[in-house]
């Protein structure tokens, strides 16, 4: 049928939950592109 799922990597931030896909996978982006957050990869502490 030629019909594939693609899985495709992205980031999500942890603060405003955006999910984005980056140019290369590789860079992780320093801030967050929506809420500017530096801390968008860091998981709240319990
Ligand atoms: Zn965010």
């Amino acid at each position: 049928m030629g019909i594939v799922e693609l899985k495709i990597k992205g980031f999500k931030c942890e603060r405003c939950n955006h999910e984005w896909i980056p140019h290369n996978i590789k860079n992780e982006p320093t801030v967050c592109p929506s809420c500017k957050s530096p801390y968008w990869n860091k998981e709240r502490k319990k």
